[in-house]
């Protein structure tokens, strides 16, 4: 294809921007039914918990197909809040993967544990069980997989596993997920939520399902789990003034569960663009011919991947070029995450080197997201392959 060659200093001006998320074509669509929603808080005159906030658990829970929603501040408190309510404390260790958001464990440490760093599966980036199963000692009190971009973890292997290693007289592994990314996430039919003890949503305004705001949820369905991080994040505090243990204050504001509560019976449907837009990537990638440069992320059989990030791999130190000359054309692009955790200067006391988890080193050298949002146009999508396309072509000449 010969078209690849001159992009003119014209062409290159004349491309509108795509935003890696554009958020006001969502508020664009719902702008009524928000501001109707924040002026009735407003007449309520109730701005923490309160009927938007009851309403918002037991929509979310029933959307997870869960018996249990607690409401808090954000997906970080609900790590923290699950993990205060499994008891984690010193001399406890903590499995987490080191290829996430930093909140999946700077919990741990908070808590006085140890994080203990596990590497990841290549292919979809999630915790590798086969790593975590050598690194359970008898000081594993959780662990904590990631639902990495919307795509559940191997649970089928990590509930096996911390089931073969939980002994009712000596070890209780408590699985917490962390589903910030995920929400709706299915494996084998079974939607994130319903595989670990307690799972950690994030309704943080880039998440599948976003505030105008922080926001988080611990999920479960487990009645005395619930009961305990209902308790913590409210200052242990039961009856009124009466402190039954120290817990903190992580409450949900009902503006953050009025505007949640219009766009969550929406939410399938954008997952369904997501996972549309992901299918035209694959498209358009391949028609350009660069499947064989680039790696794809892949939605495994059997899983529904929700698809908050569209995730590639660029071998071969062409990452950031590339994300440059997305940039030069005002496309955006961003790097999740450029360093493992395991790497990091507040994590140097745990004494970590990089090629201690080879693909997590890897991954971070290679990734790059690109836009996915629902409202994603087609002639976008285009645009951003278009560059790919032209940025390959001038470096292979
Ligand atoms: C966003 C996110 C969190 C934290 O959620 P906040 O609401 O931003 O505190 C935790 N874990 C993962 C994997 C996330 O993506």
């Amino acid at each position: 294809m010969k078209e690849d060659c001159a992009v003119t200093e014209e062409t290159r001006t004349s491309v509108s921007p795509v935003p890696l998320l554009d958020l006001s074509r969502q508020y664009a669509a719902l702008r009524e039914e928000m501001n109707e929603a924040l002026r009735r808080v407003n007449d309520s005159g109730q701005f923490v918990l309160g009927p938007e906030v009851k309403r918002l658990e037991a929509g979310i829970a029933e959307y997870s197909h869960t018996a249990f929603g607690v409401g808090c501040a954000s997906g970080s408190d609900a790590l923290l809040l699950a993990l205060m309510a499994a008891g984690i404390g010193p001399g406890d260790e903590v499995i987490v993967p080191s290829f996430t958001f930093f909140a999946t464990a700077s919990c741990v440490p908070r808590l006085g544990a140890t994080p203990v760093f596990a590497d990841i599966d290549p292919v979809t980036f999630n915790i590798d069980p086969q790593h975590v199963e050598k690194l359970i000692t008898s000081r594993t009190k959780a662990i904590i997989p990631v639902h990495l971009y919307g795509q559940m973890a191997d649970m089928t292997a990590l509930r096996a596993m911390t089931k073969e290693h939980s002994d009712p007289l000596r070890q209780k592994i408590v699985l917490v997920e962390d589903a910030a990314q995920a929400i709706g996430a299915e494996l084998n039919g079974v939607r994130a939520g319903n595989w670990g003890d307690m799972t950690c949503l994030s309704f943080y305004p880039t998440k599948n399902l976003g505030g105008a705001g922080d926001g988080g949820m611990v999920i479960t369905n487990d009645e005395s789990w619930s009961r305990q991080v209902r308790l913590l994040r409210g200052h242990g505090m039961e009856p009124r003034y009466f402190h039954k243990v120290i817990g903190i204050n992580s409450r949900l504001d009902s503006y953050q569960a009025a505007v949640l509560n219009v766009k969550l019976p929406h939410l399938d449907a954008w997952s369904e663009m997501r996972a549309a837009n992901a299918k035209r990537y694959e498209v358009l990638f391949a028609e350009a011919g660069l499947t064989r440069i680039l790696t794809l992320p892949q939605a495994l059989p059997h899983h529904r991947h929700v698809w908050n990030q569209y995730v590639i791999r660029i071998p071969d130190g062409h990452r950031d070029a590339v994300r440059a000359a997305l940039s030069e054309r005002k496309i955006g692009s961003d790097i999740y995450y450029p360093m493992g955790l395991h790497e990091q200067e507040c994590f140097a006391w745990l004494g970590y080197e990089p090629h201690d988890l080879p693909e997590t080193w890897k991954a971070s050298q290679e990734v790059l997201a690109l836009p996915i949002y629902p409202e994603l146009r087609e002639e976008e999508q285009w645009t951003v392959v278009k560059a790919f396309k032209e940025y390959f072509a001038a470096s292979a000449r």
